[in-house]
């Protein structure tokens, strides 16, 4: 994952009494239809078109405060710097999709949503003619501008002017922590040239591992994922914003198996101890590529 987003909260419906509290909009983000109980507890669906978010309520300053430091060093992620190498593998094969779908990309200016430590836009540095990215984690754009010399920025995407117009946006694993998805669709619409495109990763929550895994599926982390994708609802906010799919797959995730061990022993099974006795061992750093078919990979352009 890279880095979550709050959404503008001026444009958040608010319950009666709740004055200055986000919360999840009253009515489904894809299509605009009412939810309802979801069969996952702790969420919602939609009763028309079945897309999934959590049933939380957050302020604004809540949703922040979940991204702090902690987040990528011992909370979602192990510590996410030490998983730099399996993040660059995942970044080189997500730009070699690129190269196939998005027409002249050493010509384009890219801009990512979530750029978090910056190792996507290092990896762009010989790609594309401009690579520029924005994050909301202070501690992980710093290290992006100062180690890697990239052009990072700190800051909400939906309250920032970016001074260009992109051919590319990306997102890598970030739109499922956003609260509005739908506001970071229609403003990256709004900042892509007409024909540009945007590049998009996130779990997908109609894919066979997910269904059989349930609330046990590895995605279902409520509050810092608040919404669930599956390839119709994800291509139905797309087309609401205006653009058209033209590529969707389930590519492998690299990840280093240090870090997935942290999240089995540490987190799931509580046994931070055990984890320690099987860092220091060392035996199981290094990375693995592993394809469960419940990621989707998706390239959409923009009309106009
Ligand atoms: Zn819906």
């Amino acid at each position: 994952m890279n880095r979550p987003q709050n959404a503008a909260s001026a444009e958040i419906e608010q319950p009666a009494g709740s004055a200055g509290v986000s919360s999840q909009p009253r009515s489904c983000l894809a299509c605009g239809g009412t939810y309802g109980p979801s069969p996952i507890s702790g969420l919602l669906r939609c009763r028309t078109c079945g897309f999934t978010s959590a049933d939380v309520r957050l302020g604004d300053e809540q949703l922040a405060a979940l991204y702090g430091r902690d987040y990528f060093h011992g909370q979602e992620y192990h510590d996410y710097r030490a998983e730099e190498a399996s993040l660059r593998a995942n970044f080189a094969r997500r730009i070699f999709a690129l190269r196939q779908h998005v027409p002249n990309l050493e010509e384009a200016s890219v801009f990512e949503i979530g750029c978090a430590y910056g190792f996507f836009l290092d990896e762009m540095k010989d790609v594309a003619r401009q690579a520029a990215g924005i994050d909301i984690s202070r501690d992980a754009v710093r290290h992006a501008v100062e180690q890697l010399g990239v052009d990072a920025t700190c800051g909400d995407y939906l309250l920032t002017e970016i001074d260009r117009c992109p051919d590319l946006i990306v997102m890598w694993d970030t739109i499922e922590h956003l609260a509005r998805p739908d506001l970071f669709l229609a403003a990256a619409a709004r900042d892509l040239r007409p024909g540009g495109h945007i590049a998009i990763t996130t779990g997908d929550i109609g894919s066979p591992v997910a269904r059989f895994r349930g609330r046990r599926w590895r995605m279902i982390h409520p509050p810092t994922h608040l919404h669930y994708f599956s390839a119709d609802t994800l291509r139905l906010m797309l087309d609401r914003a205006g653009f058209e799919v033209v590529h969707l797959s389930h590519p492998g995730v690299t990840r280093n198996l240090q870090s997935a061990l942290y999240i089995i022993l540490a987190l799931k099974v509580g046994a931070p101890v055990l984890f320690d006795v099987v860092r220091r061992l060392r035996v199981f750093d290094f990375s693995v590529t592993v394809n469960l078919f419940d990621i989707m990979f998706v390239i959409a352009r923009r009309g106009g």
